[in-house]
């Protein structure tokens, strides 16, 4: 029929198909099926306006690989081309027919779901081919075509003796290239990229086990069948309206986007929005770790239904692409730089609707059944409390659903816990203090130590608590974070338990300067308090300010931190002057004594603090022993 030189610019378009425009050469076959499924989508559309006079039936696309005659094939049952459309849509590179048939069908295609805007698509296909053939029959009244072309910008056109509506696209595949005549790397290639897409994919056939016919004998092998294997799903869950899906439906479309993930997900949240950008999705809270590092199985991105990649960086929110999970969107700007992405309005949109989205769902699993989230907290904590320090508004609704669990189980909002502990638990300054333990074993004495004095202990141990705290202090007015060993907890104590001391000022002046003499470590503040006869004798408290900083400088972040340095040792040594042994050190008479008495008193206070280690803890333990013989 023809043969011609394709428009100029090819000529200097194909090298860099091949070199720089995708990095990924796999492609190749997704932007293939693309096309295949636009071209039975078109065909549906046109059979369903009446303007196709044919019979659309139940097409499919089949990828066939010819290992011999090095040949992929992609055959489809789709429109097809005339002469005219090869002509136009094949010759003319930049001519997008997605983008003129959208034209043309405006008003009635909306629903027809077109894959497009993937750039250069069918030329990609030269990444892999060094010479493709197009066979393609119409579904309009016109010949059969056969398109050839080796790369170079010449092609060949003629007849073709294609019969069946459709085209057959038939990539001959170049030396470099090789791998993808492997059934194994075109099966993952088909899991990877078009596991979800609207029209049934064919690749090779299967064996079925058939039930077994009445009568036959027990050691009777079953009988089997060979039938074609469909490797796609095409009507996921995502794709469906949240009224016509059952809580088994997610976890079951959770399995099938992550055959490897045995553990079922917490809940999930359906995403649907078509204006003012189209977006579909179903994202799952799974069980989180404090291991952020372990995230393979990751959100997925979908265009109508192709897989796009799993690196959702800058389209969702940092703190949800702990999330797992598929978003599908023809909105987003692709084949553009991250930094361009983070800056494209709708892009911006679809983020804080997401951010919006998943804060509702979390709002109302709170309100409708606030015993199952309360189980649920400790597992999901940390994308909310990691939420609450980097958007803000996300802050304002979690703060309404954010719990606080107490060291004994019980789960406040913060607005139960200020309505709590308001009057018990408020320092000189009239500031509430919140008292916390990050470590339940560790700290367990001076948790005993307050809730005897009836103040309420959170249970705070998720690795970024120390950046929220910080948070809610700014955020908040007049309340302030103490844990349970900080140096906060004197002033409550003091206001609460306000002692009279045994002891006279002279006999306290004379107790100091004992205590002084032999505790010569400068790290120590020692500070005489006149508090419970049954409370210790000597407490170790350190600054809650310090400790916290040397913490988030342990942890990373915490803007500016870096480069301070190390953090001084401060403690505060508490000697309650009431306690009957702060007595005994007082009125020995030997300085010998006294000194023993004041040194394992310490020790004491520093065991119970974890802060005896390695050869004191020896040596304590060793003059222990000598003491009880
Ligand atoms: P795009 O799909 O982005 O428009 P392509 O280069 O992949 O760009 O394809 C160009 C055009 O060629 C398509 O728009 C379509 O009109 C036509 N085309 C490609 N593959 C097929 C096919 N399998 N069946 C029918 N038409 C096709």
């Amino acid at each position: 029929m023809a043969t011609g030189k394709i428009n100029v610019s090819v000529e200097n378009i194909f090298p860099l198909i091949k070199k720089f425009l995708y990095s990924d050469h796999e492609i190749f076959l997704r932007e293939l099926i693309s096309n295949a499924t636009d071209a039975t989508l078109k065909l549906k559309h046109l059979t369903s306006i009446g303007e196709a006079k044919v019979e659309y039936g139940n097409p499919r696309i089949e990828v066939k690989i010819d290992k011999e005659g090095k040949k992929i094939h992609v055959i489809d049952q789709g429109i097809g081309m005339t002469e005219e459309e090869v002509k136009k849509y094949i010759n003319e590179v930049a001519f997008s027919g997605a983008e003129e048939f959208l034209d043309k069908y405006k008003d009635s295609g909306k629903d027809s779901g077109i894959i497009g805007h993937f750039g250069l698509g069918f030329y990609s296909a030269f990444m892999v081919a060094d010479k493709v053939e197009i066979i393609s029959k119409s579904f309009k009244d016109e010949p059969a075509i056969h398109w050839t072309c080796d790369g170079s910008p010449e092609f060949d056109l003629k007849k073709g003796k294609k019969k069946d509506r459709g085209t057959e696209i038939i990539l001959h595949i170049a030396e470099d290239s090789t791998e993808f005549l492997e059934d194994s790397r075109i099966d993952t290639l088909l899991n990877k990229y078009n596991k979800f897409m609207p029209v049934p994919i064919k690749f090779g056939t299967k064996t079925e086990t058939l039930p077994k016919p009445e009568g036959a004998k027990e050691e009777d092998p079953a009988p089997t069948q060979e039938v074609d294997n469909i490797i796609n799903n095409p009507n996921p869950a995502w794709t469906k309206q949240p009224a016509d899906l059952e809580n088994e439906d997610y976890k079951n479309f959770y399995r099938e986007l992550y055959p490897m993930q045995f553990e079922e997900p917490l809940f999930h949240i359906h995403l649907n929005v078509d204006y003012p950008f189209n977006l579909t999705g179903i994202l799952y809270f799974p069980r989180l770790t404090n291991d952020l590092n372990v995230q393979k199985d990751k959100i997925q991105l979908y265009q109508n239904q192709v897989f796009v990649t799993d690196n959702v960086e800058g389209i969702v929110p940092e703190f949800l692409t702990m999330l797992r999970g598929v978003i599908d969107s023809p909105d987003i700007p692709l084949n553009v730089s991250r930094s361009y992405l983070q800056a494209d309005g709708a892009v911006k949109k679809i983020s804080s609707y997401i951010t919006r989205k998943v804060a509702d769902k979390l709002s109302s699993l709170f309100k409708n059944n606030r015993e199952d989230f309360e189980k649920k907290w400790n597992d999901i904590k940390i994308v909310i409390e990691y939420g609450m320090l980097s958007e803000e508004k996300f802050f304002e609704k979690a703060d309404k659903f954010a719990l606080y669990p107490t060291v004994d189980g019980n789960y406040f909002t913060f607005e139960e816990l200020q309505e709590k502990i308001k009057g018990n638990q408020t320092d000189k300054d009239d500031k509430l203090v919140i008292l916390y333990a990050s470590d339940k074993e560790a700290q367990h004495s001076y948790i005993e130590a307050a809730k005897a004095k009836g103040f309420e202990v959170l249970l705070m141990d998720s690795p970024i608590i120390g950046h929220l705290m910080q948070k809610l202090e700014t955020s908040k007015e007049k309340i302030s974070f103490a844990r349970v060993d900080a140096d906060h907890l004197d002033n409550l104590i003091k206001k609460e338990d306000a002692q009279i001391s045994k002891l006279s000022d002279e006999e306290k002046e004379t107790l100091k300067k004992n205590l002084e003499e032999v505790i010569e470590n400068k790290s120590y503040t020692i500070q005489l308090e006149a508090m419970d006869s049954n409370a210790s004798p000597f407490i170790i408290t350190e600054p809650e300010f310090l400790r916290r900083m040397k913490e988030m400088q342990q942890t990373g972040g915490g803007g500016g931190m870096f480069g301070m340095g190390s953090m001084p040792e401060m403690y505060n040594l508490i000697v309650n002057t009431n306690h009957e042994l702060v007595g005994e050190i007082l009125n020995t008479k030997t300085a010998k004594k006294r000194e023993r008495l004041i040194n394992q008193s310490l020790d004491l206070a520093r065991l119970s603090k974890g802060l005896l280690k390695g050869e004191e803890l020896t040596n304590f333990i060793k003059r222990s022993y000598e003491m009880v013989k």
